[in-house]
């Protein structure tokens, strides 16, 4: 595979293989030729049924289920949004996450260019997923994680076989370093906006665009951290716009949370380059990054749809998170609970009409997180004799 990257800043190309950054210091993206596509009829429900899209390369084993997620209208939803409320779920990707459509692409790529391993930089989601995705190719698999992890995180990834290196010293700066691996050794390094990566979670926009086709969504509402995913939405939509496959742009609207919210702080301020900050915990850590690699470029694609970026505090999140249980039977990690309470902030601030339609990118399952709060669940005991007295008393 013989690639061409584009710098979504300068224009700038460059062509070969994992073209990772641009000289000007702003992301490479994958350039794809829009011209021509057509939304297709076949019978794939996984994401390489946009294949037309996405870099030449063959899925096999896990990465051919990437994708292809559902889009679910969560009617009980709509009154604390002040729209219809539609929730792309992506828990149902096979490891729980949308990294798994970054990671399809990703894996892929290394097979097709017989590379011996993949390698990423992290202690979350994208390190269990690249791990599964590695080991159903028989790739060797290196994840990078801080040397303070938490066992149960290490726990969670380590699962799938992967080789685990703790690394010393300052985590943000491994991101860089390990972008140089490529060059002397048989590996993809496949970070959170690598241009494979963000080719492959192009996908979830796509998806998204394919429901309401020729039309629009009014909004999309989407967790932001690193900034990879919302540039590949960003990226997706652009690219439906140019072959004609779309007839408006829905706005995007990104999420962080308070704890942690470099690029909501730059938006705030106006500037169209993000400052890197001093973190406070949060309960959203999967998407807390101090020093976001694509954050220039969610900068960028906020004010392109004419949407915008804001934080949301961790009471907040947790609400939300509770709200989307209780109100459309989804569990979500609180990382993407962002996106419920952020549209409740967007809907105050008029934002939303009553028959807008907003789509919320639940980015991953709540199922593989650890709780927050200390367990306060009470249920009452009856008697086997008096079971049918009790269903009366709450029923009738
Ligand atoms: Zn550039």
């Amino acid at each position: 595979m013989d690639e061409t990257f584009r710098c979504y800043a300068c224009g700038t190309t460059a062509t070969g293989t994992d073209r990772q950054r641009c000289p000007c210091g702003e992301p490479f993206w994958m350039d794809t030729e829009p011209a021509g596509f057509d939304w297709p009829t076949d019978g794939d429900c996984s994401m390489w049924r946009y294949r037309d899209l996405l870099p030449d390369v063959t899925p096999s084993g896990l990465g051919s289920a990437a994708g292809g997620t559902p889009l679910v209208r969560t009617t009980r939803l709509d009154e604390s949004v002040g729209a219809e409320v539609h929730v792309k779920y992506e828990g149902g990707n096979p490891t729980g996450t949308f990294k798994d459509r970054g990671s399809a692409v990703g894996v892929a790529a290394a097979v097709a260019t017989a590379r011996d391993a993949v390698a990423t930089v992290s202690h979350g989601n994208m390190a269990r997923s690249m791990a599964a995705h590695a080991a159903s190719e028989g790739l060797d698999c290196l994840v990078f994680v801080p040397a303070d992890i938490p066992k149960e995180r290490l726990t969670l990834i380590d699962r799938y076989g992967p080789t685990v290196l703790r690394v010393e010293g300052a985590y943000g700066d491994l991101y860089d370093e390990s972008l140089g691996l490529e060059d002397d050794h048989s590996v993809t390094v496949v970070n959170s906006d690598s241009p494979l990566r963000v080719a492959g979670q192009k996908t979830t926009g796509l998806e998204i665009l394919a429901s309401f086709a020729p039309e629009a969504p009014d909004a999309i509402v989407v967790p932001v951290s690193s900034g990879g995913h919302a540039s590949g939405i960003w990226k997706g939509i652009e690219e439906l716009l140019a072959a004609g496959a779309i007839s408006e742009r829905p706005r995007l609207f990104f999420v962080q949370a308070a704890g942690c919210a470099p690029i909501a702080e730059a938006w705030g301020r106006g500037d169209e380059t993000v400052t890197p900050i001093t973190p406070d915990e949060t309960v959203a850590y999967s998407i807390a990054n101090p020093d976001p690699p694509s954050g220039n470029r969610v900068l960028a694609a906020a004010q392109a749809t004419d949407g915008g970026v804001l934080a949301v505090d961790d009471e907040a999140i947790l609400g939300a998170r509770r709200t989307l249980a209780e109100q459309s039977g989804l569990f979500v990690e609180s990382a993407c609970a962002t996106v419920l309470a952020g549209a409740g902030r967007l809907a105050d601030r008029g934002d939303f009409a009553a028959d807008d339609d907003v789509v919320l990118v639940a980015t991953g399952s709540g199922f593989t997180e650890r709780e927050h709060e200390a367990p306060t669940v009470t249920a009452p005991t009856v008697s086997l004799d008096a079971l049918d007295s009790a269903v009366a008393e709450r029923i009738g």
